[in-house]
């Protein structure tokens, strides 16, 4: 029986992939040709105002040039909004998803007033201020309710980092389905493309690990199933933080692609053969999956 397994990998087209991007990419191949399923590619460009026009393209190149080839059709995430759409009403049906009329300044007051602005990476904790109705103002943004006891304790497994234990009432509040210039959120969108598209294992870097607990809430309050989970190794820049195009990471130079996979390959922590940076291209992935297969305990087919 073909393996039911599907994997993808899911890049933002704010630029092109570079030394750190490739990690997760080739991560994600690897434990999908490892377990014998099937590889996708989605184009989250639901953030229009942060997508540049011609990067999905480039990265889609990016990828075939290192012999990363998805198994179907890319899908775009901004020709979906429909779906993001009917998601968020079955959450506002359920009386999940409720109306935010707040600005980032109303809610560093409301939060001010409360004696701490808490933070969560560049987001304030929304203090639910809008949790009663917006306060006689339409609403425009969306948020989830998280003042439930769902919320308080989400726990979740990542095959390489173990167990995780997340209150997400506290540590990120209500958080936002849908923006207020319209965009649906990565949370929503991502959650509702791994259902559609059957996605069993996410394969990610380890800077999106946080997400998961507001992903698996989002799962459970639209009662979709839930993929595994693991989170890469990241590629840091020299001050120390994860490699971005913010901290001047250079597009990928495909030009020596098998030196790109025995780079990446070696972020992935995979052991590295006296050849490989010699060898074709077909070989050094066939070396990487061999190399991720006894790194991740994983039988051969
Ligand atoms: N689009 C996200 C990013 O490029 C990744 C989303 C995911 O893998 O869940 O950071």
């Amino acid at each position: 029986m073909k393996s039911s397994y599907c994997g993808r990998f899911a890049p933002s087209p704010t630029g092109p992939l570079h030394a750190g991007s490739i990690v997760a990419a080739l991560a994600s191949w690897l434990d999908a040709r490892a377990h014998g399923g099937k590889w996708l590619v989605r184009i989250e460009d639901v953030d229009a105002p942060r997508c540049v026009g011609s990067m999905s393209e480039l990265i889609l190149t990016q990828l075939a040039a290192v012999g990363l080839v998805p198994d179907e059709a890319p899908v775009y995430q901004s020709r979906r909004s429909a779906i993001y759409q009917d998601a968020l009403t079955r959450l506002i049906d359920a009386d999940r998803a409720y109306p935010c009329r707040c600005s980032r300044k109303e809610i560093e007051l409301a939060l001010a007033q409360q004696g701490q602005v808490r933070v969560h990476g560049a987001e304030l904790v929304y203090p639910g201020t809008c949790r009663e109705g917006p306060q006689g103002r339409a609403g425009t943004a969306w948020r989830l309710r998280t003042n439930l006891s769902d919320a308080r304790a989400v726990v979740w497994q990542d095959r390489r980092l173990g167990s995780h234990f997340q209150n997400v009432e506290q540590a990120v509040g209500d958080f936002v389905l849908k923006r207020a210039d319209g965009c649906f959120t990565y949370q929503l969108a991502a959650v509702v493309d791994d259902a559609a598209q059957g996605i069993t294992d996410v394969v990610r870097g380890e800077d999106l690990a946080d997400n998961s607990a507001r992903q698996i809430l989002l799962q459970r309050a639209l009662n979709l199933p839930a993929p595994r989970y693991l989170h890469t190794p990241l590629v840091l820049a020299q001050n120390g933080e994860k490699l971005s195009k913010q901290n001047g990471a250079q597009a990928l130079d495909t030009s020596h692609p098998v030196a790109v996979l025995a780079d990446a390959a070696a972020a992935l922590g995979l052991a590295e053969s006296s050849g490989l940076r010699s060898s074709p291209l077909h070989e050094a992935l066939a070396h990487c999956e061999t190399q991720w297969r006894e790194l991740y305990n994983l039988p051969r087919d």
